[in-house]
C-alpha cells in the first residue's frame, strides 16, 4: 500500500496543528484533515466584515508568556515580534442584577487565615471543590470562586481535577505577560495552518479509519481514502473514540465515559457610543445565572465598537431570553445591536482519576504508530494542548535534533 503522506492529522484545532508543525519542522510530508470550513478549532475569533473587520473571540482569547510551545511555535513563524499587549482591564461580577466588584463577594480574612495551606495541601488527585475550599476558604470558594472557575473552563467546576485546572509554567520575561493578536487569536491558527510542509483540507469529516501493518488508511465522509504511516488524533476524546481503529480496544476502554460540557455562545456587538455606561471591563463572571461568563473584546479598544461572547449553560435559556440577559449586563437596549452571531463550543468534561486515565490510554498506545492530543490530557489551556501535542511528536518521531 502506498502512503499519500508521512503524517496525517484529524483536526485543525490548536492541538492538531501544534502537531502539523512540528512534524513539518522534521521535513515529513503532513496532511492536517478538518470537519470545519475553517481552522482553529476552539481559537475562533469571529470576524465582522461589514464593521471594518472588527473581530471579537468566540473561544479562547488570551495567551501568557508562560506558553513556552506555543512561543516557539511563533518564533519558528517570525510571529513573536507581532504579539499585541492587552489593555489591562478588570472582571467585574454579575449578581443579582448587578455588575459588581470582584471583593464584593471575596472574605478577605477567611482568606488570609487559609492562605498558608496553599503551600502544605497536596493539589494531586484533589477535585477543584475540596482543594480551593480549603487554600481560600470555604466561603471564598462558595460564594466566589466556584463561579471564577467555572467561567474559565465554561461548566461547573466543583468535581474538576484541582491539578488540571492551573499549571505552573516558566514565563519568558521578554516577551508581554498576556498577548493576543492584532487579527485575533485566529491569527495563530492560520498562520501555523500556512506554514511551509503542511497541507491542510477543511470541509472534510473524517468517517473511520482502518489500520495494517502498512499504515492509516483515512475515510472522509464522501467516500475520500487518504493513506498515511503516522496517524494523530487531534479531536474531542467522543470522536477520537469513535474514530479509534481495530486493534487499539485497549485505547478505546481507556477512554470510556469522557464526557464534554456544551457552551451556548452569543457573540455580541454595539456601537462604543451606545455603550458609554459602561466603562472597559475584560468581562463579567456570573453569579448563579444562566451564563457562565462573558469576555469582552475591550482589552484591544476599537474607535467604533464594542464586542462581548457570553458563554450560557446549554438549555438555560432561549435565544431571545439569551439576548435579553446578555443587553440587561450590559445597560444595552437589544435595538443597539449592531451585528451578532451564536457559537457552540465545547469543551471536556475532566474528573479526578484522569491522570490514571491517560497513563491508561498512553500504555495502550505505547510502540504504535498513532498519537492522541487534545486539550484533554493535560488541562483545556493551548499551551496544555501543545504540550501533549509536542510529546507525542517526540514520542512517535524521537526527539528533534
Ligand atoms: C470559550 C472558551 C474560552 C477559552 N479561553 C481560553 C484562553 O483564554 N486561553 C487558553 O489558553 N485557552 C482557552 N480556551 C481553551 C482552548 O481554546 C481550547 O482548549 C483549545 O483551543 C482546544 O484545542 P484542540 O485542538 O484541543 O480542540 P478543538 O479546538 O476542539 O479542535 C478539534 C478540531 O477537531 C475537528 N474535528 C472534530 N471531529 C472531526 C472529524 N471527524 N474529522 C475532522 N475533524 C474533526 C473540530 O472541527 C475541531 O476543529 C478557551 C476555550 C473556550 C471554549
Amino acid at each position: 500500500m502506498s502512503q499519500d503522506f508521512d503524517h496525517l492529522i484529524i483536526g485543525a484545532g490548536i492541538s492538531g496543528l501544534g502537531a502539523a508543525h512540528f512534524s513539518a519542522r522534521r521535513g515529513l510530508s503532513t496532511l492536517v484533515l478538518e470537519a470545519n470550513e475553517r481552522v482553529g478549532g476552539c481559537i475562533n475569533s469571529q470576524r465582522f466584515d461589514d464593521l471594518g473587520g472588527f473581530w471579537v473571540e468566540a473561544g479562547g482569547h488570551t495567551c501568557f508568556n508562560s506558553y513556552g510551545n506555543l512561543l516557539d511555535i511563533l518564533d519558528d513563524l517570525g510571529l513573536t515580534e507581532q504579539v499585541q499587549p492587552k489593555l489591562k482591564v478588570g472582571y467585574r461580577l454579575w449578581k443579582d442584577g448587578a455588575r459588581r466588584s470582584i471583593t464584593s463577594a471575596l472574605h478577605l480574612g477567611e482568606a488570609l487565615a487559609s492562605l498558608p495551606r496553599l503551600f502544605s495541601e497536596p493539589k494531586a488527585g484533589r477535585r477543584v471543590a475540596d482543594y480551593y475550599s480549603r487554600v481560600l476558604g470555604q466561603r471564598n470558594y462558595e460564594d466566589l470562586l466556584r463561579y471564577a472557575f467555572q467561567a474559565v473552563i465554561c461548566q461547573p467546576a466543583d468535581d474538576y481535577p484541582a491539578e488540571a485546572l492551573f499549571r505552573k509554567k516558566p514565563r519568558r520575561k521578554e516577551v508581554i505577560k498576556a498577548f493576543t493578536f492584532n487579527g485575533g487569536l485566529s491569527s495563530i491558527a492560520e498562520a501555523i495552518a500556512a506554514g511551509s510542509g503542511i497541507e491542510v483540507r477543511t470541509a472534510q469529516r473524517v468517517g473511520s479509519i482502518a489500520h495494517s501493518a502498512e499504515g492509516f488508511e483515512v475515510r472522509i465522509d464522501g467516500g475520500k481514502v487518504v493513506r498515511a504511516r503516522h496517524l494523530t488524533l487531534a479531536v474531542p476524546p467522543p470522536v477520537a473514540a469513535g474514530l479509534l481503529p481495530e486493534g487499539f480496544e485497549a485505547a478505546r476502554v481507556a477512554l470510556d465515559g469522557m464526557e464534554m460540557a456544551e457552551i451556548e455562545t452569543l457573540v455580541l456587538v454595539a456601537r462604543n457610543t451606545d455603550l458609554a455606561r459602561l466603562k472597559p471591563i475584560a468581562g463579567l463572571i456570573a453569579i448563579e445565572d444562566a451564563f457562565y461568563s462573558a469576555v469582552s473584546r475591550d482589552f484591544l479598544p476599537d474607535p467604533a465598537h464594542r464586542g462581548f461572547a457570553f458563554h450560557f449553560r446549554p438549555g438555560a435559556l432561549d435565544a431571545e431570553a439569551q439576548r435579553a440577559r446578555a443587553c440587561q449586563t450590559l445597560d444595552l437596549n437589544p435595538a443597539q445591536i449592531v451585528a451578532e452571531c451564536r457559537v457552540h463550543n465545547r469543551l471536556p468534561v475532566l474528573r479526578p482519576g484522569h491522570a490514571e486515565r491517560i497513563a491508561r490510554l498512553d500504555a495502550a498506545l505505547a510502540g504504535t504508530p498513532l498519537a492522541m492530543t487534545g486539550n484533554w490530557f493535560l488541562g483545556v489551556s493551548m499551551e496544555d494542548a501543545l504540550t501533549r501535542s509536542r510529546a507525542e511528536s517526540d514520542r512517535l518521531f524521537g526527539a528533534p535534533v
